[in-house]
């Protein structure tokens, strides 16, 4: 260990690793084990004052530095400082005024817990080892999506360390500037601390999901946009299909077969839930059916997605419309006659998200109606075949395309696509925004949004 990192180390309580520590590498990886971090130096930090001095550390070396929380969105490694937040993980209950503060390295599963016992919920996604602070940096579509908006939307308050290593606490009264970029703009203005988020009274929800076979019922993704259209807003739900791999370990109905699940997640009552998704249960013949009313605490049950970690990529578009043809495309393009395993997934968008939020934040395309994704494990030698693959498979969509999503974006974008997450106005907005809190970009955030050029007076 350097000097320097011996003297950064005397200022942090979470431990300074280098190469060759024992923990650096447990440090640097996270959820997506695709290009991992490999820095230089890892503060795995233990509260304010230790990001704090990391920061201070990065930007007086002049060096990049990057933030990960448990690593679900990693997209471009750094070599510089990597802050790791795992260990700032404590959430805080006010069961009175429906709020909870998140520390940095919160996943959902630790606000979900704390909100649970108080019958309320976050709005929190799909899978609950997702970090809660990156999520809702980049807007945040939950289970109660449709019901209540983003996660973005929600948000109370932001502590916040900007590269000259200010600590701040953003709101609108305090910083407005701030307050609308770092809600939707992603990780790109400052390190964040912790969050004051809104939660709601939910305690259960009437979810799960429904698969059918596709070789049984091949018109399935149309058939569940049909339904879509009328369904109403407390009704959020998405479609994910794939081909499982013929192997022994997985459960022999699902061996070799083209799958499409679709996931319900409800704000109502089980009698309601089950009148809606009768049209469903009626498309064909159900493989697998666990819809039921269920503690909100269990909601990561809804997608069952996996939990392990692996090496992933991810595409995707929001898009204002659904074409049939456009959707028996996807279903080709998830079956298994797919160049490299892909899982496709559709979202149903719209209602809460559609409207603007009381205070009005950098959350792009409000207007798109579904999010259309496409995501492959990628294995040794296959990269450039898993980006053709997602080309293709996104092609059909084009013609719909308001732009992509950058939370559901695994994997490295270029600067049209980064721009494209936003309305044109916002995105310039944000890189000023950017100028004026990390003007060298030194912060590396996942989906760098970069600073206008500095001006010469
Ligand atoms: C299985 C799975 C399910 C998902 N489900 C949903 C879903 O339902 N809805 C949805 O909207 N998204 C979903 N996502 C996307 C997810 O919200 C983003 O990928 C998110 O960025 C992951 O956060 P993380 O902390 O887990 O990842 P990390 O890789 O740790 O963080 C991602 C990026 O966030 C930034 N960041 C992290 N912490 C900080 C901080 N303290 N300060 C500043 N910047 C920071 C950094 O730029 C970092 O690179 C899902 C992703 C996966 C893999």
């Amino acid at each position: 260990m350097s000097t320097t990192t011996k003297q950064l180390q005397e200022r942090t309580q979470g431990a300074v690793l280098v190469p060759g520590d024992e923990e650096y590498d447990g440090h640097r990886t996270g959820f997506q084990l695709l290009d991992p971090h490999r820095p230089s130096v890892i503060v795995a930090a233990r509260s304010e004052t230790d990001v704090r001095a990391a920061v201070e550390f990065a930007a007086g070396s002049r060096s990049p530095v990057a933030v990960q929380a448990s690593g679900h969105g990693l997209a471009s490694p750094t070599e510089g400082v990597l802050i790791n937040t795992r260990h700032m993980s404590a959430v805080r209950v006010d069961p009175r005024s429906r709020v909870a503060w998140v520390e940095a390295g919160a996943t959902w599963r630790h606000v979900v817990e704390a909100a649970a016992p108080h019958g309320l919920a976050p709005l929190s996604g799909s899978f609950p080892g997702v970090g809660a602070i990156s999520y809702t940096l980049g807007g945040g579509v939950g289970l109660l999506a449709r019901r209540y908006g983003f996660a973005a939307d929600h948000v109370r308050r932001i502590d916040l360390i900007t590269l000259d290593a200010r600590q701040h606490q953003v709101t609108e009264e305090a910083d407005p500037d701030l307050f609308w970029a770092l809600r939707g703009g992603g990780g790109n203005f400052g390190v964040v601390t912790g969050m004051e988020i809104d939660l709601f009274p939910v305690a259960r929800i009437y979810g799960g999901n429904l698969a059918f076979d596709v070789q049984q019922v091949p018109e399935v993704l149309d058939a569940w946009r049909r339904w879509s259209t009328g369904v109403p807003e407390e009704m959020t739900s998405a479609v994910t299909m794939l081909t499982y791999p013929d192997l022994p370990m997985l459960p022999e109905p699902l061996r070799g077969r083209h799958v499409a699940q679709l996931a319900i997640s409800y704000a109502g009552s089980r009698e309601e839930g089950d009148r809606l998704v009768a049209p469903l249960r009626s498309i064909g013949p159900v493989m697998n059916d666990t819809l039921r009313e269920l503690p909100y605490a269990e909601s990561g049950s809804v997608f069952a997605e996996p939990d392990q970690p692996h090496t992933y990529r991810s595409r995707n578009l929001l898009v204002n419309d659904l074409d049939p043809q456009a959707l028996a495309d996807l279903t080709k393009a998830a079956g298994p006659s797919a160049p490299v395993m892909t899982v496709a997934g559709v979202r149903h968008l719209g209602g809460a998200l559609a409207r603007e939020p009381r205070i009005a934040n950098a959350v792009g395309h409000r207007d798109a109606a579904y999010a259309v994704s496409v995501l492959s494990p990628v294995q040794e030698g296959e990269r450039e075949l898993v980006a053709e693959t997602h080309r293709d498979a996104l092609a059909p969509f084009a013609g719909a395309a308001l732009g992509c999503s950058l939370n559901f974006a695994f994997g490295p974008l270029g600067e049209d696509e980064i721009r494209s997450a936003f309305a044109p106005a916002d995105y310039d907005r944000l890189r000023e925004i950017k100028r004026r809190h990390d003007p060298d970009g030194l912060l590396h955030a996942n989906h760098p949004i970069p600073p206008t050029a500095a001006r010469t007076s």
